[in-house]
């Protein structure tokens, strides 16, 4: 019985010293494990240094093995995307400056310091202070303050940039694009030089034959040739006008952005405007009205005249006989509208996205039958533009058409 008893005793203390033991293993494999993942997480080591462990926690080493591989796997993806970007950033002919929360530079790329000039290194300092463009800056700021997108045109020295401010993490930090157009800009020129000279050198021909033109329809002709002189007359001034558009566009364009605007009355000038179309309203028995108060707006004169004679002409040319045209004038929050409104046939929706491009037109036969050059809508776009006012239209099939001026006070 004693020895039964003795037996069982020793039995349970080998028990408790082999856990014991056991535990013991256990606990300083752990600790290894756990430096070792220290070193892991700094980066010290590539992998986990660890022996083999005691047999319960295989299935932990194993499983842990997996996760530094997955680990692995994802980080050295993580690194060559990081690689690729960075030589994107440093490939890219568009010049990048990011600026951070702070508004420093953090960062320029190669293309930045061979289109702008960068003095020495900007690292942590704001942009202008080694960066001495002030468009830089200005797009910088604009687009941290309001969280848009900002642009301004540069001429610095033999080139032409863009410099645009992105805004970034929600406008506290940005990226500065300087982009070189040099050589968009000049084909551009050269583009509007040869329409230009073109046009030109074909004015005074054209010139000649609608003179020639006209006084042959003032003579005594035989029956059969008078179709002929009028279609020579008609085509000729289709031509002319074409021409005269054509030139009048390049102008706008080669004088740049803006034109210089000072604040008008502006119904002398609608009525100057009315006084020039009303012959030919006249002849189709076409009632004109002029409505609302007499409002001042910021316009250049020439401009707003070429431009609302465009509309009202169009007006006077695409409205059946007996139509109504009135020009609307109002003042408006920030601003004062003019508007032409006929109750001709409407333009349907589909074409008013692309009704202020050049020829295009939404009934080509008709556009030439009254003359048009395709041009009308497209100056007057551009008009507007270079007075910084805006044009739209609203019109539907059957419902006439109003285009509308928006023009700053
Ligand atoms: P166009 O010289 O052909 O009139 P525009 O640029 O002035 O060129 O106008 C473009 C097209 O828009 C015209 O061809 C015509 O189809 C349409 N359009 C312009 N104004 C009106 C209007 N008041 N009523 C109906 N259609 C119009």
């Amino acid at each position: 019985m004693n020895f039964a008893l003795g037996a069982v005793v020793l039995c349970l203390a080998g028990t408790l010293a082999w856990s014991t033991w056991q535990r013991h293993l256990a606990r300083q494999w752990l600790d290894r494990l756990a430096h070792s993942v220290r070193r892991y997480a700094r980066g010290e080591d590539r992998r986990l240094a660890v022996d083999v462990p005691p047999p319960d926690l295989v299935p932990l080493s194993l499983a842990l093995d997996d996760l530094v591989k997955a680990l692995g796997e994802e980080a050295s993806g993580m690194r060559s995307e990081l690689r690729l970007e960075q030589e994107m950033v440093r490939q890219t002919p568009n010049g990048l400056v990011l600026v951070d929360a702070e508004g420093r530079v953090r960062m320029v790329n190669p293309a930045a310091r061979v289109l702008l000039p960068v003095r020495g290194d900007p690292t942590g300092r704001p942009p202008i202070d080694t960066i001495p463009l002030s468009e830089l800056q200005d797009v910088i700021d604009e687009c941290r303050e309001k969280n848009v997108i900002a642009e301004r045109s540069v001429v610095y020295g033999p080139r032409d940039l863009v410099v645009r401010g992105l805004p970034l993490d929600g406008g506290r930090a940005a990226l500065g694009v300087v982009l070189d157009i040099t050589t968009v800009r000049a084909a551009e020129r050269a583009r509007r030089d040869f329409v230009s000279n073109v046009s030109h050198e074909l004015r005074t021909p054209i010139t000649s034959i609608v003179g020639f033109a006209e006084a042959l329809g003032d003579e005594p002709l035989p029956d059969s040739s008078k179709p002929m002189v009028d279609a020579i007359l008609r085509n000729a001034r289709r031509l002319h006008a074409l021409v005269d558009d054509v030139l009048h566009l390049s102008r706008i364009e080669s004088r740049g952005e803006d034109l210089a605007c000072d604040t008008q009355a502006l119904r002398p000038l609608v009525d100057e405007v009315m006084e020039r179309v009303r012959p030919r309203a006249e002849s189709l028995r076409h009632a004109l009205a002029v409505e609302g108060p007499d409002v001042e707006a910021s316009v250049n004169a020439d401009a707003f005249v070429h431009a609302l004679n465009n509309l009202v002409d169009n007006a006077v040319k695409y409205t059946p006989e007996g139509g109504h045209i009135t020009v609307r004038l109002s003042a408006v929050n920030n601003g004062v509208e003019v508007s032409v409104v006929d109750d001709g046939p409407g333009i349907d929706p589909v074409h008013h996205p692309r009704l202020f491009e050049r020829f295009y037109r939404v009934d080509p036969g008709r556009s030439r039958d009254v003359g048009g050059t395709g041009l009308g809508l497209a100056l007057v776009k551009h008009l507007c533009h270079a007075m910084r006012a805006e044009v739209g239209v609203r019109s539907a099939p059957g419902e006439g058409s109003t285009f509308t001026l928006r023009l700053r006070p």
